[in-house]
């Protein structure tokens, strides 16, 4: 049976939508670790092969837990295909490579996660495909970009670590003018609190690692688009370079949707919270929070999201020295890279995640010696308010 019920709201598609039972009846999605499957004769076979009887072949092409997960994904992103990747980077790169060929030019918002920008920068001019960097937030740098072999744009929003925004409608204009596809990197938003493809991007890509497991336990990814793109594009790639997600990940991935929305709603909340309470402290120069009335591009956000954030990036005094004094003295929150987890994490972008941007580049994001960026899990609230103004006090 395949549980597909397009009209259920999100919270019941993410605990049902996609599911496949086998002939057990099993009340939780079933985690088949083969590599591949049998025929029942070699008509049968050649049959599957052409494509001419339905069925799977072999799990890097596609696999029926793999396939729960991409079904599940689906109806919660408004997509009608999808392919699910080993990792976060395997469905940026599949999504970015899979449709270009040397000649084509391509143009991004430089306030990219740092391996995005990797691809954009360094791998793409090596096979001949031509890239510019535009600050994401200003339209007039999209559209000035525009060359008559222009095929892509791609775009991460909110950024990170400074959660900035991408008006996402607005370069989808640009862009279908000139039919180039936009790709967007939905990480921060969610699936929950952004919906792209609504807003006029083509292709959708996730790193399930963050809050789709939300539980630190997997890398995973998936990009999302429509039936013609991904058979025209992503299929073959697909199939051919092999970023396939294991079986027993997407199992783990199937159980973390089924509490997504508890999770970011609770996140987003203690967020809110955690940003309006650190906003007036006097160790804190900045805080930076796409859900406050002060963010720079409020408007945006209005209209583009519908909800917070998760994550807060904060400026501390004193540089370095402040900012490496308030992480170590934390005792709930972490000090780690990962994000949308149940744990609360804080991460310093200038010497990790970012440390391979020049000073100028950094510079340019607005990642300075002080940024620290702050991942809210589903702690009590009161107790990390507590562990932040306790670690904020040490900060000179
Ligand atoms: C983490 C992340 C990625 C990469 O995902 P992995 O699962 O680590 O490969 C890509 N984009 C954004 C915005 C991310 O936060």
């Amino acid at each position: 049976m395949d549980e597909t019920n397009r009209n259920w709201k999100p919270a019941t598609q993410l605990v049902h939508g996609g599911t496949r039972r086998s002939a057990f009846g099993e009340t939780s999605e079933a985690i088949y670790l083969t590599q591949g499957f049998v025929y029942e004769s070699g008509e049968a076979a050649e049959a599957r092969f052409k494509g001419e009887e339905p069925g799977f072949i072999y799990s890097r092409y596609a696999n029926p837990t793999v396939d729960m997960f991409e079904k599940r994904m689906c109806l919660l992103e408004g997509a009608e295909e999808a392919r699910a990747t080993s990792s976060g980077m395997a469905a940026v790169a599949a999504a970015l490579l899979c449709s270009i060929k040397a000649g084509d030019h391509v143009v991004a918002s430089r306030a990219l996660f740092g391996s995005c920008r990797w691809i954009i920068e360094t791998q793409m001019p090596r096979y001949g495909v031509e890239t510019t960097l535009v600050d994401g937030r200003d339209m007039a740098q999209w559209e000035a970009a525009v060359r008559p072999n222009t095929k892509l744009f791609f775009l991460e929003s909110p950024t990170n670590p400074t959660l900035e925004v991408v008006d996402i409608a607005a370069v989808a204009k640009i862009a279908n003018s000139i039919g180039a596809r936009v790709v967007v990197d939905n990480v921060f938003a969610t699936p929950l609190q952004q919906k792209p493809l609504e807003l006029g991007a083509h292709v959708v890509v996730y790193s399930a690692t963050k809050h789709i497991d939300g539980q630190g336990r997997c890398l995973g990814g998936i990009v999302l688009s429509d039936k013609k793109w991904i058979d025209e594009n992503l299929h073959d790639y697909f199939r051919h370079t092999g970023p396939s997600l294991s079986p027993f990940n997407a199992w783990t991935l199937l159980k973390g949707l089924e509490t997504l929305p508890l999770r970011v709603r609770h996140q987003t909340q203690a967020a809110a919270r955690i940003a309006d309470h650190l906003a007036g402290h006097a160790a804190v120069e900045r805080v930076i929070y796409p859900g406050r009335k002060d963010h720079p591009q409020a408007d945006v956000i209005a209209r583009q999201m519908t909800g917070g954030s998760t994550l807060i990036c904060l400026e501390v005094k004193g540089g370095k020295e402040g900012a490496f004094r308030f992480q170590n003295a934390l005792e709930i929150v972490l000090i780690s890279n990962n994000l949308g987890d149940a744990k609360s994490l804080i991460t310093h972008p200038a010497t990790t995640t970012h440390k391979n941007l020049t000073d100028a580049a950094r510079a340019e994001l607005g990642i300075n010696p002080g940024t620290v960026r702050l991942s809210v899990g589903l702690e009590d609230v009161d107790d990390l308010i507590e562990d932040l103004e306790r670690a904020l006090a040490t900060v000179k």
